[in-house]
């Protein structure tokens, strides 16, 4: 054997096994890919389930929703304001429910004469009507 054969013999041969080091490298690593997709995939599925479950769940809350807007179509009664007529209530009709207008106090009220100008026990004007010296019938002469 000629020194050069030996030598391109050593060549190919540690070619070989660097090639075969690296082929299993390359499998080790694909392996793991592997399982690093089938990882994910399970993540994956994990994820599409919960997305499903989710849906159902934002589709429940819609249904919800609607239903109460449907209600509150229903029967628009605000609820801020307590005071205020629901819509439903039979409203009386003002020509039979508005009471008379209080008419003024001085005529009602006060006489001919005016007012007493007496001071009651309380210390407040005599509110009875007064005669013609001024003063009422319980004043009268005080
Ligand atoms: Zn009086």
């Amino acid at each position: 054997m000629k020194p050069i054969v030996i030598f391109l013999f050593f060549i190919l041969c540690s070619s070989m096994s660097v090639f075969g080091q690296s082929k299993e490298t390359l499998n080790l690593e694909i392996s793991n890919l592997k399982a690093q997709v089938q990882t994910l995939d399970q993540k994956n599925q994990e994820l599409v389930v919960k997305t499903a479950t989710l849906q159902k769940d934002i589709e429940f809350l819609q249904r919800q929703i609607d239903e109460l807007k449907a209600q509150r179509l229903a029967s628009p009664v605000p609820p801020a304001s307590n005071n205020s007529v629901p819509s439903g209530y039979p409203t009386v009709p003002s020509t039979q429910q508005a009471p008379p207008p209080p008419p003024p106090a001085a005529v009602k009220t006060t006489g001919q004469y005016g007012r007493c100008r007496a001071t009651t026990q309380k210390g407040t004007q005599c509110s009875r009507n007064a005669k013609s010296n001024g003063f009422c019938y319980q004043h009268d002469g005080v």
